[in-house]
C-alpha cells in the first residue's frame, strides 16, 4: 500500500494520486517526489560524489564483490521474492546486478537525491525512482524486502529509518543493510564519503531488534582485507595534506583481480554457514514476523 503524503491514509494503486484527497507528490526532474527540498542538498552525502563512484564501481573489486553477496542473499533468504525497494540507490549499480540477476522481480528505488536517480535511470531497464528521504517512507506492507546497502551510515537518524523500513516491509519479508564496520577503521575516507558512523554488530543489533525485526543472519564481509584496510587507513591519518579519498577505490590492474579473488573465497565460507567476527563491513539479514501487526 502507498500512503498518501498530504492525508496520510493507504491506498494501493498504480499512480499517486490519493483516492481521498486527490493530493500527489511533486514532480522534480522527472522523478515522483517525497522530499523535494532535500534533493539539492543535505547533510548525508555530497552531490559530487555521484560524478566519483559511477566509473568506478563496475570494475572496482569491493563494488563488485558486494553486488554478488547482496544476490547471494536474496536467493539464500528471500527465495521466491518477488518485490524490493533499494533505498538510497545511488548511480544504480546495485539495482542493475539485481535487475539481471532477477528477471521477474518488481524493482522500485529511491534516492535522495534525483541527480543519483538521472545516473540511476541510465543503468536501469525496469525499475521504478522516486525521490525519497528515508526518514520518510510512504509505503506499508508493500515489498518483500526492502535493501539498504552502504546507506543508513550516512544518516544521523538511522533509528528512525529502521521502523520506516519495518512498516514498509510485507510480514515474512525483512530486509538485507550492509553498512561499514569498525570504528578504529574511520579516517579521512569516512568523513569524506560522509559517514558518520561505522557500526559494530551489537549497535546495529540493537537498532534493528529495536525497529521490530527478527535478526536471522549478521556476518562479518571484506574480513580477509581487514589487516590491509587497517594500513590503509593508518596511512590516511598520516597524510593529512595529499589525501586522496578515492585512492581505495582506483586499485586497478592485477592488485584488483586479486583482491576480488580473496573475496569471492571469503564468500565461499559466508555461504558454507561461517559468519565471519571482523571486516571492513557488516551483512545483515533480518526478517519481520509472518504474524505482525502494524501499529502505526
Ligand atoms: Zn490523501
Amino acid at each position: 500500500m502507498k500512503i498518501c503524503i498530504s492525508c496520510n491514509s493507504r491506498f494501493d494503486s498504480s499512480g499517486w494520486e490519493c483516492p481521498s484527497c486527490h493530493a500527489f507528490p511533486l514532480i522534480l526532474d522527472g522523478f515522483p517526489a517525497f522530499a523535494p527540498s532535500l534533493s539539492e542538498k543535505n547533510d548525508g552525502f555530497k552531490v559530487s560524489h555521484f560524478d566519483e563512484l559511477a566509473p568506478l564501481e563496475a570494475r572496482n573489486f569491493w563494488f563488485r564483490s558486494r553486488n554478488k553477496l547482496i544476490i547471494w542473499a536474496l536467493n539464500k533468504y528471500f527465495p521466491g521474492i518477488r518485490s524490493l525497494l533499494e533505498i538510497g540507490c545511488g548511480t544504480g549499480y546495485v539495482l542493475s546486478g539485481i535487475e539481471d540477476a532477477f528477471p521477474t522481480l518488481e524493482l522500485s528505488a529511491s534516492d535522495i537525491f534525483t541527480s543519483g536517480l538521472e545516473y540511476a535511470k541510465g543503468r536501469v531497464k525496469r525499475t521504478k525512482l522516486l525521490q525519497m528521504d528515508a526518514r520518510q517512507i510512504p509505503f506499508e506492507e508493500e515489498f518483500d524486502v526492502i535493501g539498504a546497502f552502504d546507506v543508513l551510515e550516512h544518516i544521523t537518524e538511522d533509528v528512525q529509518v529502521l521502523p520506516e523500513m519495518y512498516r514498509a516491509v510485507r510480514p515474512g519479508g525483512g530486509v538485507i543493510l550492509t553498512v561499514p564496520q569498525h570504528q578504529f577503521l574511520w579516517s579521512q575516507a569516512d568523513s569524506h564519503a560522509c559517514h558518520v558512523r561505522r557500526y559494530n554488530v551489537r549497535d546495529l543489533r540493537e537498532k534493528v531488534e529495536k525497529a521490530g525485526f527478527s535478526i536471522e543472519r549478521m556476518t562479518s564481509f571484506v574480513s580477509l582485507l581487514l589487516p590491509l584496510m587497517m594500513l590503509s587507513r593508518l596511512r590516511q591519518r598520516d597524510s593529512q595534506k595529499d589525501f586522496d579519498p578515492l585512492a581505495e577505490l582506483r586499485i586497478g590492474g592485477i592488485a584488483n583481480k586479486v583482491l576480488e579473488k580473496m573475496l569471492d573465497l571469503e564468500r565461499v565460507l559466508i555461504r558454507n554457514g561461517i559468519s565471519w567476527p571482523a571486516g571492513g563491513s557488516l551483512l545483515m539479514i533480518a526478517r519481520k514476523n509472518e504474524n505482525s501487526v502494524n501499529t502505526k
